[in-house]
């Protein structure tokens, strides 16, 4: 009996030593997950899907206020909902605006005079007129298009900086469809850090924002889709802490009698941009500069894109295919990218 008893108690302890372990080793596991946790998510927001990653500890919490980020700005800029400022702006044609609709306003002005108006969010009517927005695709008159060309000009739009006060002309309508996405990656990118993220990776619907670099310190590695979804990727871009963000004709687009109509208006013409480019990349620390940009540039033209880069070179680097299915890269990025095609480099 005195034998057993003791027996017993020996077992106990082994028992408590080896429970003990599994509690230290559960203990230092949660640690450790926290400390190289991950969290993903994915949404459908501002008509595309998305898709946030970050890593660290906090991730949780940071791609939780990173998916609510992204819904805020999206109430507040969605020109389908009813309810939106934008919605209201171009109902009533003059209000107050919030600190990121008078942000945005302000880098919109900014680019359409930098960009001699190729890009410009008075284009609106136009969008709605070829059925990008608002559905029913449909090809308008010479007549309809220069009519509705009369209303886009947003160096008329009346901006009182002070007051933050916006009066829109009776014909005049907005829509920050072609800068939205950059400027939300901007901001996101911005929250992550508040939470001290220092690895994390956004898809906005192929935009493409890099939040520091990855886990092991190296860049990520950012594909370009090709038009031709055939084939392989136009190429591959390591980045670190930059957007990447792409406009293509051929990501919204209708056919009519064997014509291709696209969903980036040229300003000028009224009709889908045609001076030579499918793909416009663009790489840049600033978001909302890229994502604008690249639909500027789009309806640029090569030449002079290519030309509005050499005045900012320290502001941005591209990738461009053309119609002849030639590839253009500028220098910055020449050792960060590579394909499996040929390309040019432009210095
Ligand atoms: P993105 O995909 O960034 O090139 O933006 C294209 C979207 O921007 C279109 O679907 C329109 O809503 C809007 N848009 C089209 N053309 C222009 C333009 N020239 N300037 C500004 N926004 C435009
Ligand atoms: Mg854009």
């Amino acid at each position: 009996m005195k034998r057993d008893k003791k027996l017993l108690n020996y077992r106990h302890i082994t028992y408590i030593i080896f429970a003990a372990l599994l509690a230290a080793l559960f203990f230092i596991g949660a640690i450790e997950g926290r400390g190289r946790g991950s969290a993903s998510q994915s949404l459908f927001a501002m008509d595309t899907y998305m898709e946030v990653t970050a890593y660290g500890a906090d991730s949780e919490a940071a791609v939780e206020a990173a998916v609510a980020e992204i819904r805020r700005i999206d109430a507040l800029l969605s020109t389908g909902s009813a309810v939106s400022e934008v919605a209201a702006l171009n109902r009533r044609k003059t209000g107050a605006l919030s600190e990121d609709t008078a942000y945005l306003l302000q880098r919109s002005l900014e680019l359409a005079e930098d960009t001699d108006g190729a890009f410009d969010i008075t284009v609106y009517p136009l969008v709605k007129a070829w059925g990008f927005a608002g559905g029913g695709f449909r090809v308008p008159s010479d007549a309809e298009l220069s009519q509705l060309l009369q209303s886009v000009d947003s160096s008329a739009l009346a901006y009182e900086e002070g007051s933050a006060w916006l009066e829109l002309p009776e014909s005049v309508e907005i829509d920050f469809g072609g800068i939205a996405k950059g400027y939300t990656s901007e901001r996101v990118s911005r929250l992550m850090k508040e939470y001290g993220i220092q690895s994390a990776i956004l898809n906005l619907g192929g935009n493409v924002q890099a939040v520091g670099a990855k886990t092991d310190k190296s860049a990520w590695r950012v594909a370009i889709q090709n038009p031709d979804k055939e084939k392989p990727y136009l190429g591959i871009l390591s980045v670190k802490d930059q957007a990447v963000i792409t406009s293509g004709g051929y990501e919204r687009y209708f056919e009519e009698g064997g014509i291709v109509y696209h969903h980036i208006i040229d300003p000028h013409t009224g009709k889908p941009a045609q001076k030579g480019l499918c793909s416009v990349t663009v790489v840049s620390g600033d978001g909302t500069y890229a994502d604008g940009l690249s639909t500027a540039l789009y309806v640029l033209g090569r030449e002079k894109a290519v030309e509005y880069w050499r005045m900012h070179k320290a502001d941005f680097d591209f990738v461009f295919l053309d119609e002849g299915g030639m590839l253009w890269v500028s220098e910055g990025i020449e050792a960060d990218f590579s394909s499996e095609f040929a390309y040019e480099t432009i210095r």
